[in-house]
């Protein structure tokens, strides 16, 4: 006899072609919510999505949002959804985005990005395949796979779509804060699905790195001034914005910041553990940047050092001449960037203290008449879970039940603001589970999704809410 995932996959695998004509209407829906005009198509893509809902028999609220600060714009509307109610079952809250990042065929696309493509590989190219429509359509494919296949559906749901996700997320934080203790109360764990694997293995993602934004600004004469003239008598911003901005980390990485090393979390055995059998190479991230500048010789001192030590790095110079040529000009006033990709136990105003006194102190070593600034221009902590968590342990059940290996548990270099967000707003466990593959280019002309991943992926819902019930 069948157990119930044998089922529930013979279901996924039967009805796969009408998942893939879902996507490909939610795909044709151009919401790009980068651009207002096209605002109206990221409002009916959030209709098209509720009515969706309706019809798999969850109770939907359209959520309005204010008008987008300083236009008379809307915002797209939050979509809520609650699929069962059973106060036995476990309540698992689930997030998605459907708005798109903008996309033309002038951009290099083969076809329309707004024309779900499949090629003989079973990629299917589009605007959103994975990022996110592929996703957030996987979990409706999942509450009508158990429909069909005749089982009770193993968890409450409630879901939670926003559509301005890749433009900052406008109103969601306060969305989410006024409604944590309302629309969200019940929720035991939270599952996000809105990345992608680290290469061609499933993984799941338990940590995210922080940033900390800095602007330097070294001021002096009141105007641009003759190299020729005035050269060696007065002293000069840029110079000394290069000294400072060189004092802050040596040519291999290593922060030169007083205080800081001090504050990073010291490495267990049982993390170092979970390094062992990842499936990365330094030879990956050599064909990923495009040569073979890494630092580290070993993949583990690499990973490391893109996800659990902190990094700084210099981003620009404004105001210094950029152009070609053999201009002879003394800046009169020039501001340096650079940020740090925070990791535990900073603080984020622990980093800003440290970089701010850091940055006057090398400063005032300069014995300069010029004039420094510094500002904070952007800050977001780091986000750490606990990958042993129940919410973990049955991801990556079913990712073995799906794919036939153990997940990679992994962190990301880069953050994603509304774990956080959701963490210290509702304060119960985040599961961060990718279902795209590292090569779908999201936000990049021909981003896909492959046809083996999405539905593959709709197994792996599944399975995790089987798992979930116990
Ligand atoms: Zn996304």
């Amino acid at each position: 006899m069948a157990t119930i995932m044998e089922k529930y996959f013979a279901t996924v695998d039967n009805i796969s072609d009408h998942f893939v004509e879902r996507l490909q209407k939610a795909v044709a829906i151009p919401s790009v919510s980068a651009d207002p005009a096209r605002r109206h198509d990221v409002v009916r893509m959030g209709e098209w999505l509720a009515n969706e809902l309706r019809g798999l028999g969850a109770d939907v609220d359209v959520r309005p949002l204010s008008k987008q600060a300083g236009s008379e714009v809307d915002l797209p509307p939050i979509i809520l959804g609650r699929y069962g109610s059973d106060r036995n079952k476990k309540t698992i809250m689930i997030y998605g985005h459907y708005d798109v990042q903008p996309a033309s065929k002038s951009d290099g696309w083969e076809s329309d990005p707004f024309v779900l493509t499949s090629d003989d590989q079973g990629r299917m190219f589009g605007r959103g395949s994975t990022d996110d429509k592929g996703p957030v359509l996987a979990w409706l494919n999942t509450i009508e796979s158990y429909q069909n296949a005749g089982i009770p559906f193993p968890v409450n749901l409630l879901m939670c779509f926003e559509g301005m996700e890749e433009s900052g997320s406008i109103g969601l934080e306060g969305f989410i804060n006024s409604e944590a203790q309302g629309y969200f109360a019940e929720t035991d764990a939270i599952c996000i699905s809105d990345s992608c694997w680290l290469g061609e293995k499933p993984c799941l993602t338990y940590g995210l790195r922080g940033l900390n934004y800095f602007s330097v600004t070294v001021s002096g004469p009141a105007q641009d001034l003759h190299s020729g003239i005035f050269g060696g008598a007065v002293h000069e911003p840029l110079g000394d914005l290069v000294h400072v901005l060189a004092s802050l980390s040596d040519g291999d990485g290593t922060i030169k910041i007083i205080g800081l090393p001090e504050v990073v979390a010291p490495l267990t055995e049982k993390e170092t553990c979970l390094y062992r059998d990842i499936q990365f190479t330094n030879e990956d991230l050599h064909s990923t940047i495009g040569s073979k500048t890494g630092i580290f010789n070993t993949t583990k001192e690499t990973l490391m050092a893109r996800w659990r030590y902190p990094s700084l790095s210099v981003h620009g110079i404004e105001g210094a001449f950029s152009t070609p040529g053999s201009k002879t000009v003394i800046p009169a006033r020039v501001t340096g960037k650079f940020s740090l990709r925070t990791v535990p136990n900073m603080t984020v105003e622990q980093v800003n203290e440290l970089v701010i006194q850091h940055v006057r102190e090398e400063f005032q070593k300069l014995n300069s008449k010029n004039i420094l600034e510094i500002s904070v221009l952007q800050k977001g902590k780091w986000w750490l879970t606990d990958p042993d968590h129940w919410n973990y342990v049955a991801a990556s059940k079913a990712i073995e039940d799906v794919w036939g290996l153990k997940p990679d548990l992994i962190r990301e270099g880069g953050s994603i603001p509304i774990a956080l967000v959701m963490e210290q707003a509702i304060g119960k466990n985040i599961l961060l589970l990718p279902m795209g593959r590292s090569t779908d280019a999201a936000h990049s002309p021909r981003e896909k999704i492959d046809r083996n991943n999405y539905i593959e992926g709709i197994k792996t819902l599944g399975a995790y809410l089987h798992h979930v019930a116990g």
